[in-house]
């Protein structure tokens, strides 16, 4: 070995690493071009730092595998926060649809139950206002019944009066207005309509709810809404038998209440599971 191979030897760790001047670069290259020893012992450096740098990536990689496992693990969990986060204000959102739903289902049954109130109470008058003039009069006063149709004229179609003498079974009128299947008007004491007294033969209506009747001991008072009135009647008849309590009509918004307020609170818990690891992880 010369002397320049001492030198270069000293200088090869560095110049593998890189770390030579230009200089001594070109001085360990033009050596190694004439030197066959120190070309062995450079390739021989270098396949002993391949074979010692492999091992430390490969052990790098080991020591990164645990934290590469938190981190998917955390990394799922955003992911699951954020999905019941959706759940959350979808949740709400249908929530509150529902909920301005049932509102409006209410104002409408509550309008339906205004209007059953004023029918009801004017089937009352109308009763009352009626027998008040057959109870004081022994020939039934026309003009009396006919200003009594007249007040109800935007409801009323016929008013009739009957004698309880020609009709069977007036029992079950005697409780107060009912609807009935109309009594044949072709038994009437009198029958008025729009234009006073109804001489013309009337087809009575095969529909029950159309007609109400009551009768005291004497006489039996019958009357039969005008078509266009029937909806109207038809409306209030369904919410005096089948409207829905209040209850019913919020059910549906109480249940969305109930499962949204547990996504939220599933969510404030997530939130607190992944926020000490939030700002490591983003
Ligand atoms: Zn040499």
């Amino acid at each position: 070995m010369k002397n320049e191979c001492y030198i270069v030897r000293d200088l090869l760790p560095s110049y593998i690493d890189h770390l030579c001047s230009e200089e001594s670069s070109r001085f360990v290259e033009q050596h190694i071009t004439t030197c066959q020893q120190c070309t062995e012992y450079l390739n021989q450096m270098r396949g002993e730092f391949d074979i010692q740098e492999q091992p430390e990536i490969s052990d790098r990689i080991e020591q990164k595998k645990p934290f590469l496992k938190v981190s998917h693990f955390f990394n799922a969990q955003k992911t699951f926060t954020k999905l019941i986060g959706i759940s959350f204000w979808v949740g709400l959102i249908v929530t509150v649809g529902f909920f301005i739903y049932s509102l409006s289902i209410l104002s409408d049954l509550d309008d339906g139950r205004e209007e059953m109130q004023i029918i009801e109470q004017h089937k009352q008058d109308i009763m009352e206002k009626t027998f008040a003039v057959l109870s004081t009069q022994d020939n039934i006063d026309e003009k009396a019944l006919q200003s009594i149709f007249q007040e109800y004229g935007g409801e009323l179609e016929h008013l009739a009066v009957f004698s309880t003498e020609n009709i069977d079974d007036v029992t079950r009128l005697k409780g107060g207005p009912t609807n009935i299947f109309p009594i044949d008007y072709s038994k009437a004491v009198l029958v008025i309509g729009e234009n006073g007294k109804v001489t013309e033969t009337i087809i009575p209506s095969d529909y029950d709810i159309g007609t109400v009747a009551m009768a005291n001991d004497q006489w039996i008072v019958q009357y039969e809404y005008q078509d266009s009135y029937l909806g109207t009647i038809e409306n209030a008849h369904q919410i005096k038998h089948y409207a829905p309590s209040t209850w019913t009509v919020f059910q549906l918004p109480i249940v969305f209440i109930i499962i949204t307020t547990f996504i939220l609170g599933g969510w404030l818990i997530q939130k607190r599971i992944t926020k000490p690891v939030k700002n490591i992880l983003d």
